[in-house]
């Protein structure tokens, strides 16, 4: 029984390690390469932050640059790599009860145009993640992990992935879920979704004025996500405004929207974001310990 709980926990691992060894090496299709992807994406919106600055006065290497580097590449692929195999584990488990992936379905996501597939899966998937983003900032002891992103001072396209790697474990429920709701499997093409919603959350933090015009109201955006990070809150919304990831129509339609002009210089973090360590290795032992 313990061998192999054991195998399974050390075979996902082991796959995932050498899935992305296969990335690095161009041993996968260019177009799902996550490693030189997430590079290239990164390069392209840094040269945007550069060529064309909001904040005119900020550093190309601005505060914490190289800091959230590290936790873009660990969050991103070193984290995942590891609770894969948790969620291997996990799916064992559950099948010892039957059940699977497909047991929820409400519906079958094959029978729909690639298109379609597509754009559904990207929906559901970004309207489960605002549910957990919104959790994250209204109880206490999720809040105390989600302010090592709220910690970010100066804002760029790599505080994208400055979090604490206790995000990736519990946004995983949720979208799991929808997954399952959607037929328990993600659409061939469903890189393409990943991809963009790397680009989106990019462009949220970037150093870029982007308000995407009329669009604003379906897409989450660099002004609005600022207002996001803002350390004073509106009184009315004392847990937060725009919780949005990739799209902002939640916000809009749940009432959570505060964009009250465009706005690139507001102080941003917590209240007592001072108390926040400033290394890396601290960030990530963040909001284990009993709140003082
Ligand atoms: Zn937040």
């Amino acid at each position: 029984m313990l061998g192999s709980f054991f195998s399974v926990l050390w075979e996902s691992f082991i796959g995932t390690l050498a899935y992305y060894k296969a990335n690095i090496l161009f041993e996968v299709p260019w177009y799902q390469n996550y490693f030189y992807g997430l590079i290239l994406i990164s390069l392209v919106i840094w040269g945007l932050e550069i060529v064309f600055p909001w904040r005119k006065n900020q550093q190309v290497f601005r505060k914490d640059f190289f800091l959230d580097l590290g936790h873009m590449f660990f969050n991103f692929f070193l984290f995942s790599a590891a609770i894969s195999g948790f969620y291997a584990l996990l799916e064992s488990g559950f099948s010892q009860f039957n059940i699977d992936m497909k047991s929820l379905a409400l519906l079958s996501l094959d029978q729909l145009p690639m298109v379609a597939q597509l754009l559904l899966f990207f929906v559901v998937l970004d309207f489960v993640q605002w549910t957990t983003h919104v959790a994250l900032h209204r109880f206490e002891w999720l809040w105390r992990f989600h302010q090592v992103h709220h910690s970010v001072k100066e804002m760029g396209f790599a505080a994208h992935f400055r979090y604490h790697w206790m995000e990736n474990i519990l946004y995983k429920p949720l979208k799991t879920l929808g997954v399952m709701l959607l037929g328990g499997f993600e659409p061939e093409q469903a890189y393409i979704v990943h991809f963009a919603a790397i680009t989106i959350g990019h462009l949220n933090h970037a150093n870029l004025g982007l308000t995407y015009g009329p669009f604003k109201y379906l897409l989450n955006n660099p002004v609005m996500h600022l207002y996001h990070h803002a350390k004073a809150l509106p009184k009315e919304h004392p847990f937060g405004v725009n919780f949005g990831i990739s799209l902002s129509v939640w916000d809009y339609l749940f009432r959570s929207s505060f964009v009250p002009r465009k706005e690139a210089h507001l102080e941003l973090g917590y209240e007592g974001d001072e108390q926040m360590p400033s290394s890396f290795v601290a960030q990530h032992l963040y909001g284990f310990k009993k709140m003082q």
